[in-house]
């Protein structure tokens, strides 16, 4: 039985004052002990964040790593051990934002998918097809792909201690959320993949739902057989909302 998560991507947003209210309000939510909870503060925000959620069972990510494991001569990024260090246990690794608009390759995220391993952190993976090659029919070959850049340089062992979320470009901070069929086809997909390397490690792997997601739309994905929670932008800098989609995963 996997247990479900539920991690809210806070993307560049927030001010020290917004950021503050924000983890005060999720310290009002009443999250169901049955489901992992985690929030991807911006990089400043994470050491702050990390102390103000410290009694609370809600775990800290970072947005983005280098692809080494530092220290080292690598102006303006972050090493995984660094984030170690400031008390976080996730970070997402190829979220779209940073494949489309920062170019990262499948080549570069394998790197920081490893680094991060190595460091001691749980990468989540984030993976998904743009809408032209859903069109074009290519969804489970372009997220074949993503996936299989990491089995083929780290082996399927790598999943034994990650996350993956299937993110359609396409439904990301657009309002248009993948059907649960949609997503349940993909997520099944992605399991027979791993499960062709290794039926143990792909059934053990959750697998996060992310592209709109709200309260009024998360149980009805959270309830397909593949999808084991989600990963939410826009609405998680909402607690009230955040919360609503927590408690969903619970149910
Ligand atoms: C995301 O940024 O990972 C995401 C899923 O965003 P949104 O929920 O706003 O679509």
């Amino acid at each position: 039985m996997r247990r479900p998560m539920v991690a809210g991507n806070w993307k560049m947003h927030g001010t020290c004052d917004s950021v503050a209210d924000l983890v005060e309000d999720l310290a009002n939510q009443v999250f169901p002990s049955g489901v992992d909870v985690a929030v991807f503060p911006t990089s400043l925000h994470l050491g702050f964040v990390v102390e103000c959620l410290e009694d609370l069972p809600v775990s800290v990510g970072a947005q983005n790593c280098a692809h080494e494991a530092g220290p080292g001569a690598l102006t303006g990024e972050i090493s995984p051990a660094q984030l170690v260090d400031a008390g976080c246990k996730l970070v997402l690794v190829g979220h779209s934002e940073r494949r489309q608009i920062m170019g990262e390759s499948n080549e570069l995220l394998v790197r920081k998918f490893a680094a991060a391993q190595a460091s001691g952190l749980t990468p989540v993976l984030c993976i998904g097809e743009t809408l032209e090659q859903r069109d074009a029919g290519k969804t489970l070959e372009v997220v074949g792909q993503q996936l299989d850049s990491v089995i083929e340089e780290l082996g399927i062992g790598a999943f034994v201690n990650a996350v993956i979320a299937y993110e359609p470009v396409w439904a990301i901070g657009t309002g248009l959320t993948a059907s649960p069929q949609q997503a349940q086809e993909v997520h099944a997909a992605i399991r027979a993949q791993l499960a062709k390397e290794n039926s143990e490690v792909a059934q053990g792997v959750r697998l996060l739902y992310g592209g709109s997601v709200k309260a009024a739309n998360a149980a009805e994905l959270f309830g397909m057989p593949d999808i084991d929670g989600g990963l939410i932008g826009g609405a998680s800098l909402n607690a009230d909302e955040f919360g609503a989609i927590v408690r969903a995963a619970g149910n």
